[in-house]
């Protein structure tokens, strides 16, 4: 079996591995579509983010749909020829988060494609997964892999939704309109928000967020004063997603949120930020985090499925995975690129 391995910065490999043993709870998958994550782009580009680091080769990739091959003996969830979407997430089921039904708090979590433990969890860029079986939410057959293969990026800004709050009739803004952020866009529409507001420092991003759904989308590169009409009366938006992880993008946005409201932060600057801390406390300002995701990687399929929210506006390009580096190159090209995916 081929898979996606990363040595070091910019030294991605296509290379043979071991198709891993099956357990009685675990299916066989044939991995179908990847999508690249900008977490996959940090591992290509600089070899980690922040203090996670690639300590050893890794197969990247986490957001996977394919076709079930075999089943163990205890598998009752999926059955050979099923096509899946696969949550790459595994927490433990028993440590102190897992039992308090928070699970993406998880003390021992192993997900796909990542070094922050060593060794790293291999990834899911390979053309045959062994996965538990909780892990493979079966998809009809109307809903194409590469799809489903935005179930864990949908996943993501679902449950950063709900550190919001219910968004219906709300004014929302979305600072950064990479693929985390066009989503949220979706998001917000789908739950019902009044007015929707991307920005981004770069053009071909935010004509995709008119595409799908932003009323108004502004280039803040281009002009640094974009925001400014929203500061008028303490701020015009209820609720902030902010997916550029630019302390910039979220010091303006404070600017620009009501008193009261939520700015909710998606985005990973990989450091640290300063912030105007007054505006947070005159302002009352919640500044929340958000991390993965649990119960919605199964909202996120079936949104995907009734095609309540259509991502196909989102997809780039889709590469084969012998083409694995030209796939990073185009992925790390936001002039060109939202969602490239691999096919394996
Ligand atoms: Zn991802
Ligand atoms: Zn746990």
């Amino acid at each position: 079996m081929k898979a996606a391995v990363i040595h070091a910065p910019l030294d991605l490999r296509i290379e043979d591995a071991d198709i891993p043993a099956m357990g009685p709870y675990d299916v066989r998958v044939r991995i179908r579509a990847g999508g690249i994550c900008g977490s996959d782009l940090h591992y290509y580009l600089h070899g980690g983010f922040g203090t996670v680091r690639l300590k050893q080769p890794m197969i990247l990739g986490h957001e996977i749909a394919g076709e079930v091959m075999e089943v163990g003996a205890q598998v009752s969830r999926v059955q050979p020829g099923d096509r899946v979407a696969i949550n790459p997430s595994q927490p433990c089921g028993h440590c102190r988060f897992c039992l308090d039904g928070k699970p993406n708090h998880c003390l021992d979590m192993r997900f796909y494609g990542s070094a922050m433990r060593m060794p790293h969890v291999q990834g899911a860029f390979r053309e045959v997964l062994v996965c538990n079986e909780v892990q493979a939410v079966p998809i009809p057959a109307a809903l194409p892999l590469e799809k489903a293969a935005f179930a864990e990026p949908l996943a993501v800004c679902l449950h950063a939704a709900r550190q919001a709050g219910p968004l219906l009739g709300q004014r929302v803004l979305v600072t950064g309109s990479g693929p985390i952020g066009a989503l949220a866009v979706l998001v917000a529409r789908q739950a019902g928000a009044r007015e929707v507001v991307a920005t981004d420092i770069m053009e071909a991003p935010l004509a995709i967020a008119r595409r799908i759904g932003a009323d108004i989308a502004l280039n803040t590169a281009g002009d640094p004063e974009a925001l400014t009409r929203f500061k008028a009366d303490k701020g015009r938006f209820d609720a902030v997603f902010e997916a550029s992880g630019s302390g910039v993008a979220l010091a303006g946005a404070m600017e620009v949120t009501r008193p009261g409201g939520t700015i909710v932060q998606l985005g990973l600057a990989g450091g640290e930020m300063t912030l105007p801390i007054n505006m947070l406390v005159a302002k009352e300002i919640a500044l929340r985090g958000t991390f993965r995701f649990h119960e919605e990687f199964a909202w996120a399929v079936h949104f995907l499925a009734t095609g309540t929210i259509d991502v196909s506006p989102l997809l780039t390009e889709i590469v084969p995975l012998s083409e694995a580096v030209r796939a990073f190159e185009l992925a790390a090209d936001r002039t060109r690129a939202m969602k490239v995916q691999l096919s394996l």
